[in-house]
């Protein structure tokens, strides 16, 4: 079967968000998605692209944050602060 859901290098090593969070228990602990297993609900999908949820996610808009307000494009945001990243269960 085609393997088309996408992952991170850092999936299952060390986040497990997506492992624990998937319904059927398709993603296995190392982070690869067992297509016989998954329904294709595309949950891990969403993670994969959440900005405050995926820690990948959260770090790539952490380092752009940084670069914007380094290169003087924004001014630094006081609202980021109250986005604080939701931890993993
Ligand atoms: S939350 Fe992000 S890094 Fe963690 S398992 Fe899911 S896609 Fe991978
Ligand atoms: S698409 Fe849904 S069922 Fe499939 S691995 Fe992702 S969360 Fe699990």
């Amino acid at each position: 079967m085609f393997d088309w859901l996408k992952r991170y290098r850092e999936c299952g090593n060390p986040c497990n968000r997506c492992a624990k969070e998937c319904m059927v228990q398709a993603i296995h602990p190392e982070g690869h998605i067992n297509p016989n297993e998954c329904l294709n609900c595309l949950h891990c999908q969403v993670l994969y692209q959440h900005d405050q949820k995926c820690p990948v996610c959260i770090k790539k808009l952490a380092k752009r944050r940084r670069f914007e307000v380094q290169t003087g494009l924004v001014k630094p945001d006081t609202k980021a602060k109250a986005e604080t990243p939701v931890p993993a269960k």
